[in-house]
């Protein structure tokens, strides 16, 4: 049975505003605002340290994965959950670094999130094995795959533009060349359909405040291909990924399973918020999110390029080249942001000079973007932008 789309009455959403960037923070689902007091009152403050297992507290990290490796195709105990993406990216890379110990080039590409490079140059620098990060434009990734490459690195769908990196292409040619593969699915994940398991790839990573709604600073995931699981030296040898935490034994022995990835203490309320929000995916197939996500991104193109010409699509045309995220150039994209924020339209800004646009079929509407298209029209052909108040840089931008 097809999903029914979309759900805004699912959040909370402010009225009179149209949100286009549920690709960096998802909106609040409605409920999980009302677990989060549930946690701090009843579990926290009347259970107090009881609640980590009268309330299911040290499960909660496992079950929340559980949850996750079913909306990315992998299989149930595969995903583990905490800490921030950043340090998911550290763990790969350094697990993987590991099975390849004779190659000494980590292949990404320029495309790629500032903090999943500047967590591979960190632990290079850790190392100190003379490991090389190379960074080739993502069109030209593959044709670097040479026989030193020990691990391949990539976001399924660049950030900025939105482009989509073949997964199941990639990781096949990834592996004839002998190397091991890492997605990061920060913008996929919860934004089409991702078949993990059958890419093969042996780890992923994301976050879950994005798409997946868990709310700022929501823990991350890591996935960890089942047959590799018990052969993974974890990096970051923490308590809590011990095989028996609570055996307090001098020395560290990994857990059996995906749970020796986690590292220390988990953030139960957010990880609650978070397990609440997974509840608005229940009965939803991705497949038809990426089917509306498409309709509603290629609407959105085509009444932008037919009302602004000033602005330049910087996103593949073709929609199966995308994730859920639309971005035009503009020279003046931070200003004409803030204008359109300004006038009840969120998108976001990302140097140097995107105009960013998430397209979230849960609780945007084909009527949401044909109306966000004729706000954008109204700022450009205005130029309320050139206003001095929008001029002004914020921290986050
Ligand atoms: C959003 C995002 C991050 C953010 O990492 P945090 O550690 O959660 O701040 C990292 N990588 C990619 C590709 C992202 O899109």
């Amino acid at each position: 049975m097809a999903t029914h789309l979309p759900r805004p009455d699912l959040f909370e959403l402010p009225e009179d505003l149209i949100y286009l960037d549920g690709n960096s923070l998802g909106p609040l689902p409605k409920h999980a605002g009302a677990r989060a007091s549930e946690v701090i009152a009843r579990e926290w403050g009347d259970q107090l340290i009881r609640a980590w297992n009268s309330a299911g507290w040290m499960a909660l990290p496992a079950k929340v994965g559980s949850r996750i490796a079913g909306l990315i195709g992998a299989a149930d105990g595969s995903v583990a959950t905490g800490d921030t993406l950043s340090i998911k990216v550290y763990q790969a890379l350094a697990a993987a670094l590991n099975m390849r110990p004779d190659r000494r080039v980590i292949l990404s590409d320029d495309g790629n999130f500032p903090t999943d490079l500047y967590m591979a140059e960190g632990l290079i620098r850790t190392l100190d094995k003379g490991y090389v990060l190379k960074t080739p434009a993502p069109e030209d990734v593959l044709s670097e795959l040479t026989d030193d490459v020990a691990v391949v690195m990539l976001t399924h769908v660049d950030y900025r533009t939105g482009r989509l990196h073949d997964m199941q292409a990639v990781t096949q040619a990834v592996h004839d060349a002998g190397a091991v593969m890492i997605w990061d699915l920060a913008h996929s994940a919860g934004a089409l359909p991702v078949d993990l398991t059958a890419s093969n790839a042996e780890f992923a990573v994301g976050c879950t405040y994005k798409y997946l709604n868990g709310g700022p600073g929501a823990p991350a995931f890591i996935y960890v291909r089942p047959d590799i699981v018990l052969d993974l030296q974890p990096v970051l040898s923490g308590w809590l990924g011990h095989d028996a935490p609570f055996a307090m034994e001098r020395h560290y022995r990994p857990a059996m399973s995906t749970e020796r990835l986690r590292v220390g203490t988990p953030s139960v309320v957010q990880l609650s918020i978070l397990d609440a929000a997974l509840d608005v995916w229940d009965g939803v197939d991705l497949r038809d999110i990426r089917a509306a996500s498409i309709q509603l991104s290629e609407r959105f193109i085509s009444e932008v390029e037919a009302r602004c010409p000033m602005l330049t699509l910087a996103s593949p045309r073709d929609p199966n080249m995308r994730g859920s995220q639309v971005s035009f150039a503009f020279q003046h994209g931070y200003p004409a942001m803030q204008a359109l924020i300004d006038r009840g339209v969120i998108g976001d800004f990302r140097q140097p000079n995107i105009m960013r646009f998430g397209f979230t079929p849960l609780y945007i509407s084909e009527a949401d973007v044909v109306r966000a298209a004729e706000i954008l029209e109204n700022v450009m052909t205005t130029e309320a932008w050139r206003e001095p108040k929008y001029q002004t840089v914020s921290r986050v931008t």
